[in-house]
């Protein structure tokens, strides 16, 4: 079986054609700048790379030109596209509606279409990736995978915000949390690794890449996670500031004399690590720089650091106890003296690490001592085999 794994942004599209027999990728790419005339794709298929400029006007038009990638006559990878049997789509925000993936009919359109004014960027966008595959692939059957789903566990107490009741019940203003996909598969092989499934089996996965996250997960079920109505929340990320005081956005309005779109950008696209350290959102960079002594990149990994530490702390309320910690994503997979930074601060609670497996990056490592009271695991996620997997299954 092979299945297109889609996954529609507001000006891009990536996608994966990935064969499920031996769950291998057979081509995958990326449409940047969809709509701005300087559209363009890369199309890689194994180590060889194809970059087409082609300017297309919409979502329809981009999927179209990743079609005829895969037939191409010179490095297509199938023979018609009748070969491909499915598609899943990655969807942003399925509110309270969807608690697990779904094969899409037309009343799920209508619900991913409830749910965006929730997520006003990225549910339109999965509704046109969504709309063209129906009309390019009539009759190939399509599953929706959403980011918010698998945190719909969450226990009531966990997700309400304590603001006036009214505004959860007017517009579901609630914690939902994000990266669900992520967090569900480094968890269950968190859980594989640590010789499986157990319903008291306390994890805590920190996907730590350009957008983080946190879970607090027991027994395979989010029971808490960092992100809230919107992805803005939780630990700082590249460019977003996590959790701060509300009373700063109407300070900054007032004072800086700013709009709320304005103030909203600043917290968005100029804080974080970004804002911090004043040098780049990329961790790479600011690590180069902290190590040739720039105060605010050291400033800005610090509190890092601290912020993470504290949430996994935070989290051992939560799930009254830690079985192990497993770190994700660009920055949790690669960024050793990251993942050193925080499990030191964790010392107390019995993380002790091994520096020299530390030093791995991007590989499935147990990276803990065997002293170490709590198990700490560095586990590459793979969201877009999770979206094929739930698709093949739920085609099948
Ligand atoms: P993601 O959003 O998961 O693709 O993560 C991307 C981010 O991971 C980049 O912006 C970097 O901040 C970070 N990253 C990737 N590789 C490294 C590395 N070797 N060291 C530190 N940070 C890294």
């Amino acid at each position: 079986m092979k299945i297109l794994v889609l996954n529609s942004g507001s000006s891009s599209l990536k996608y994966q054609l990935i064969d499920m027999t031996n769950e291998e990728v057979i081509a995958k790419g990326n449409f940047e700048r969809i709509g701005q005339g300087n559209s363009f794709l890369t199309h890689k298929v194994g180590e060889e790379k194809h970059l087409i400029e082609c300017p297309v006007e919409n979502h329809e038009a981009a999927i179209k030109v990743v079609l005829e990638q895969f037939t191409h006559p010179e490095y297509g990878v199938i023979k018609d596209l009748k070969e491909i049997d499915a598609v899943g789509h990655r969807l942003v925000h399925g509110g309270e509606k969807f608690a697990s993936s779904v094969v899409i009919t037309d009343d799920v359109i209508e619900k991913v279409k409830e749910c965006i004014p929730l997520a006003p960027l990225h549910n339109p966008a999965g509704i046109l990736g969504i709309e063209a595959c129906k009309r390019l692939m009539p009759g190939v059957p399509m599953v929706g995978v959403f980011d918010t789903a698998f945190h719909q566990t969450m226990p009531k107490e966990n997700y309400i915000y304590p603001i006036p009741y009214e505004y959860y019940e007017k517009y579901g203003i609630r914690r939902y949390g994000f990266h669900g996909t992520s967090h569900r598969f480094v968890s269950e092989r968190a859980a594989e690794l640590l010789g499986g499934q157990r319903d008291d089996l306390k994890i805590v996965t920190c996907h730590l890449g350009q957008g983080a996250s946190l879970a607090a997960i027991k027994g395979g079920k989010s029971l808490d996670t960092s992100m809230g109505l919107t992805p803005l929340a939780g630990i700082p990320m590249g460019t977003r500031c996590g959790d701060i005081d509300p009373a700063i956005v109407k300070y900054l309005m007032e004072n800086e004399k700013l709009s709320i779109g304005e103030v909203d950008t600043i917290l968005n696209k100029k804080s974080g690590a970004f804002g911090i350290s004043g040098v780049s959102p990329d961790f790479r960079d600011i690590e180069i720089e902290a190590e040739k002594g720039n105060e605010r990149a050291s400033l800005a990994l610090n509190n890092y650091n601290y912020l993470v530490a504290q949430y996994i702390a935070k989290y051992a309320v939560t799930l009254q106890g830690i079985d192990a910690i497993v770190f994700t994503a660009g920055i949790g997979e690669n960024a050793g003296t990251t993942r050193k930074g925080i499990c030191d601060k964790l010392a107390f609670m019995g993380v002790k690490i091994d520096d020299e497996k530390n030093k791995t990056r991007g590989q499935e490592i147990e990276i803990s001592t065997p002293d170490s009271k709590i198990r700490v695991f560095v586990i590459p996620t793979n969201e877009e085999l999770v979206i094929a997997r739930d698709t093949m299954n739920l085609v099948k």
